[in-house]
């Protein structure tokens, strides 16, 4: 579908036979969705009230959108549905016609959509604003109406299902201990806790579900992102306004929850490479390579996950958060000792590094020869590119295998700096922390939990093999 980069939005109050209202901002809203589900930027929203007179010159809106139209402003036209666009057939005629001058094509009303460049348009255009017209007398739009005009007054959804979290029967009054809990665990996570840590509080203080369930790190990202807590009324997934009954946070809260929450950053990182120590774990009961095994929203490595009938040891299991967070604290202690220093310098080469190096400082000497006689005229400046490209080249190379000798590619910057790694460690993403752990650490191998079931993180189940 092509892209838009200017498209109206139309939405009209009318007052129909039955005496119902589609609420405007209704209307509005769903056109929004419809252009973002598109791709499509909304350059003005044109908005027409004429319930008051059934007359055919009030709607200043409609006209300018023509006009708009017309100077080529416009390309690309939403409406909830044609009969919110015109009331008589023959204003859709002149529409249609307004449309071919101007090679406006793209007509979209949230039933279907209709090239006005196409003759067939026009006629599903005319077909769609007369089924639009009937469509009102439909009971089940009654009823979905009803539950919409109950939601445009912020009144609490009472359709069937359990009370919400944080709230007592009557939807209205929070619920002293839950919503204290939320309270706590939206502070938490907007300190920087993750969902998993205050998942893992509450299930330790007994708070459940508002119908027993355990508060998964899921379950409670959920809780966090409802914008009912907030004081926001929801209907079909869409905000409508204002709730009437007491919220659990403030609404900055709640949009700053928001945004922590739906970050695309922090789900891509989660997405590319969720698991820090991922190739890294070894099973210590058979010798394979765990892999992956979330349960229950819980990020765990595992043993024997891809298991063939060759392997089937399946033996051992460890979330993943204590067991990452121990190798992480490890490696930054690892990186302030006096071992690692020594461990550096020992596996070196030293006369090999320093004939590299100085291989280094004589091609730095030769470009430095170079760019002097192509100042002074003695070769041209594609002489000087030629050669220039050849010593660069080589330099680079020694430079790669300097680092590969010394192993500091990864972690030079890092040597010694353990302590204030420590302080930004959480913030640095994956494809930043994971070179600094693989420096320092060959493997890990995991132990067997000595108890079934889910018990309690056991760091000497851990057993780090350190390269350094
Ligand atoms: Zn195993």
């Amino acid at each position: 579908m092509a892209e838009r980069t200017a498209v109206a939005l139309y939405a009209r109050i009318s007052r129909d036979p039955n005496g119902d209202m589609l609420g405007v901002t209704r209307q509005l809203q769903d056109c929004r969705a419809e252009a973002e589900r598109r791709g499509w930027t909304v350059a003005e929203e044109y908005v027409d009230d004429d319930t008051s007179a059934y007359s055919g010159k009030s709607r200043p809106a409609y006209e300018r959108m023509l006009r708009d139209i017309t100077d080529g402003l416009i390309d690309g036209v939403i409406v909830y549905r044609m009969d919110r666009l015109h009331r008589r057939p023959l204003e859709l005629e002149h529409f249609a016609d307004t449309c071919k001058a101007a090679g406006l094509t793209d007509v979209v009303s949230l039933q279907g959509e209709f090239d006005m460049g196409k003759s067939d348009g026009l006629f599903v255009a005319r077909l769609m604003a007369s089924v639009a017209a009937h469509e009102s007398h439909v009971k089940s739009e009654r009823i979905k109406r009803k539950f919409l005009q109950t939601a445009e007054t912020g009144a609490p959804y009472m359709g069937g299902g359990h009370r919400p979290f944080g709230y007592r029967d009557d939807r209205m009054t929070p619920h002293e201990v839950e919503a204290a809990a939320f309270r706590d665990a939206a502070a938490r996570v907007l300190a920087g806790e993750t969902l998993y840590s205050v998942a893992g509080c509450m299930e330790a203080q007994e708070v459940t579900g508002t119908k027993g369930s355990k508060m998964t790190p899921s379950a409670l990202r959920s809780l966090l992102l409802s914008p009912r807590n907030y004081g926001m009324r929801v209907h079909q997934g869409q905000i409508i306004g204002e709730g009437t009954w007491t919220p659990l946070i403030s609404a900055e809260d709640g949009e700053r929850l928001r945004l922590l929450l739906t970050d695309p950053k922090r789900r891509t990182n989660r997405a590319a490479r969720r698991y820090l120590l991922s190739g890294m774990l070894i099973c210590g009961k058979c010798g394979a390579t765990m892999k992956s095994h979330p349960r229950n929203g819980v990020r765990r490595y595992g043993c024997g996950i891809q298991s063939t009938k060759h392997n089937p040891c399946k033996g051992t299991y460890i979330v993943a958060e204590p067991v990452e967070a121990l190798i992480a604290e490890a490696v930054l202690v690892r990186l302030d000792s006096p071992e690692l220093v020594g461990a550096l310098t020992s596996t070196v080469d030293e006369d090999k590094v320093h004939a590299v190096g100085d291989e280094i400082a004589s091609d730095q000497r030769r470009m430095d020869d170079l760019a002097a006689m192509f100042a002074d005229g003695d070769i041209s400046r594609e002489e000087w590119k030629v050669a220039r490209d050849r010593i660069e080249a080589r330099m680079e190379a020694n430079r790669k295998a300097l680092a590969r000798m010394t192993r500091r590619d990864a972690i030079e910057d890092y040597i010694g700096q353990g302590a204030s790694l420590r302080d930004q460690w959480d913030s640095l993403n994956l494809s930043k922390q994971v070179p600094i752990i693989k420096a320092v650490i060959e493997s890990v191998t995991i132990m067997p939990s000595r108890a079934s079931g889910m018990q309690r993180f056991d760091p000497s189940r851990v057993q780090p093999v350190w390269r350094l």
